[in-house]
């Protein structure tokens, strides 16, 4: 190589890694840190580290006092999750049966009526989520909305009704 390609290639090298240093180091003191845009989230602070989400943890929100309230949140929530089943991957990734899980525990910390979301946690305990296919999701949800309806009093469903009941609306994929 000759010399003068040789101090190029050296100076080219030279701009590249000083702009990148500058970049992540020098504008941090004029705003908001690249790096730091890229590794965290600024809401209130947490890191992408402190928001994995993990399958522990309790309810977050209070007692819902009005009854008509919570029924329609929870028509509305049933609606939600049973066309999320019928939608569900047939073979799911590792990564979509993670998905779902983590989805299912999160709804059962966050859900807004603060009791139904106690008890919807300790049947969670005694029959945790099955994601390994469509079929055995939507079964499940529909096994696990029993369970809340036999706790209510309400009529039980015929889970052999279930791909019918919430059709995955696929007809034109
Ligand atoms: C996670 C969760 C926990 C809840 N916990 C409580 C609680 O502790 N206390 C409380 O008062 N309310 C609770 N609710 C609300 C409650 O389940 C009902 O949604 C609400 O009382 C309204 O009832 P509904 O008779 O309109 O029918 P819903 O139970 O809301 O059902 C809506 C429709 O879904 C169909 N359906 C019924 N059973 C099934 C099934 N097994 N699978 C598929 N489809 C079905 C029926 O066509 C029914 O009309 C909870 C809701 C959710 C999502």
């Amino acid at each position: 190589m000759k010399k003068s390609h040789l101090t190029i290639a050296v100076l080219g090298c030279f701009l590249l890694f000083s702009g990148t240093f500058w970049i992540f180091y020098f504008r941090p003191a004029q705003g908001t840190p690249l790096s730091h845009l890229l590794t965290n989230n600024n809401d209130k602070g947490l890191t992408w580290q402190d928001q994995d989400v993990s399958q522990s943890g309790g309810v977050i929100m209070n007692h819902m006092g009005n009854a008509t309230a919570k029924a329609e949140l929870g028509r509305s929530t049933w609606k939600l999750f049973h066309t999320m089943m019928s939608r569900y991957p047939e073979q799911p990734s590792d990564d979509e049966r993670v998905a779902l899980a983590q989805f299912i525990h999160l709804l059962s910390r966050l859900y807004p009526c603060g009791e139904c979301a106690e008890h919807f946690q300790t049947l969670l305990q005694k029959f945790p989520p099955q994601t390994s296919s469509r079929i055995a999701a939507s079964q499940w949800a529909c096994a696990i909305h029993n369970k809340v309806n036999e706790r209510l009093g309400k009529p039980i469903f015929d889970c052999s009704d279930i791909e019918a009941k919430y059709p995955c609306g696929c007809e034109l994929e």
